[in-house]
């Protein structure tokens, strides 16, 4: 069908988008010899796992169930972390994980044995205090009291038998300079256990597929650990992969005034792009501008009873009206596998758009899917 066509709310991934993406991790790949992995807890459309495991090593999960979808819909290398892990859980997650990564020395030593039987490769988080944002705490694994990674201080090296591999996940949508001060600390504080090592693994928050990223840069950073160390790295990055790759179609159901213009759409910030209100940000619409910017400036709002599900102030360079649909931009990522059905929204359907323009329904959603989950 064609775009106009598809229902509404409906999250559309570009074929074409997410291919560019993925030829730009790729290059980095071919170039440098590390392998990247999709962190799915960012995006996990497995329909198109098939597309990404073209380009890409595998997947990263941040718990079983995402490492069961990696396992079972692309199949290829499966990498693990999570801040804990359960007794129930780990021979199960043993047997479908490649690397195992553990967050204190008191899991390892509890399920080292296991993981090692079953011939799968154990890693350690690290934590580098190297904090390198800001704006952001709560996207930041190296604020103080985080509970994220092994410090230097807590650091038991004595433990280190069977522990190929070491983790860090410092960054959130960064460029490869705050990676190259990262590597610094890492190497000030844990460089002494790096020769030991067989493989490392920068985590996700690289924005690669950004227009001013520094790819250069990340490729000297990626060496830098391989020539000295011996290390195969590893990168785990979500946002990059489907980065500007997608979109969410909703339409305008009600228009009202209170002091300004306001627009009732067929979706919510809070259910469907939650982002919106917990980084926070401002998600690009397409063909609108700033408010003021254009003639008309409207506040689009969600469906829901929270007075703060607004998405936010966008201006048209003509008045909306009811039936009107409009595009938002960069819904690829911490969209979907975010999505909850508080009030009891419907949640969007799943779309593709392929290269040649032709789209396709994926999976539609209806009250059955709000209702199993409360009982
Ligand atoms: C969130 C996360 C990622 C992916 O981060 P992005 O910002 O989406 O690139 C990778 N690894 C770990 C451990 C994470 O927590």
């Amino acid at each position: 069908m064609r775009f106009e066509e598809l229902p509404t709310p409906c999250y559309v991934i570009d074929e074409q988008k997410l291919e560019d993406n993925l030829k730009v991790l790729n290059g980095v790949m071919k170039r440098t010899g590390c392998k990247i992995v999709l962190a799915q807890k960012a995006f996990s459309m497995f329909a198109l796992y098939p597309l990404i495991g073209k380009y890409l090593s595998g997947t990263t999960a941040s718990g079983l169930y995402e490492a069961r979808l990696g396992h079972e819909e692309m199949g290829k290398e499966n990498h693990i972390f999570s801040a804990a892990y359960r007794e129930g859980e780990i021979d199960e997650i043993v047997s479908i994980c490649d690397h195992i990564i553990f967050n204190s020395f008191s899991q390892l030593e509890k399920f080292k044995g296991r993981v090692l039987a079953g011939g799968k490769k154990v890693g350690l988080r690290i934590n580098p205090e190297c904090s390198t944002q800001t704006g952001h705490a709560i996207y930041d694994p190296c604020s103080p009291g985080s509970r994220f990674g092994v410090t230097q201080a807590q650091f038991r090296p004595a433990l280190l038998d069977g522990v190929t591999g070491l983790h860090f996940h410092t960054l959130c949508q960064q460029n490869a300079d705050d990676l190259e001060t990262t590597l610094d600390a890492v190497e000030e504080k844990f460089g002494e256990w790096l020769p030991q090592m067989e493989w490392i693994n920068f985590g996700g928050g690289h924005h690669i597929t950004r227009e001013d990223y520094d790819i250069p840069l990340l490729e000297k950073c990626i060496k830098r650990m391989q020539d000295k160390y011996g290390l195969e790295v590893y990168l785990e990055p979500g946002e990059a992969v489907a980065l500007n790759a997608g979109y969410l179609v909703t339409t305008v159901l009600d228009t009202v005034k209170n002091g300004m213009d306001i627009a009732i759409l067929d979706t919510s910030a809070s259910c469907h792009m939650p982002d919106v209100l917990e980084m926070p940000y401002r998600p690009p619409l397409i063909g609108a501008g700033e408010p003021g910017e254009k003639p008309y400036t409207y506040r689009l709002g969600g469906q829901t009873c929270l007075a703060g599900d607004t998405i936010g102030d966008y201006s048209f360079d003509k008045p909306l009206k009811e039936g009107d649909r409009l595009v938002f931009d960069d819904m690829a990522i911490y969209t979907m596998v975010k999505n909850t059905t508080f009030n009891g929204m419907p949640l969007p359907a799943i779309a593709i758009q392929y290269k040649n323009g032709d789209c396709t329904i994926v999976r539609e959603f209806g009250y059955h899917d709000f209702k199993m989950r409360l009982g």
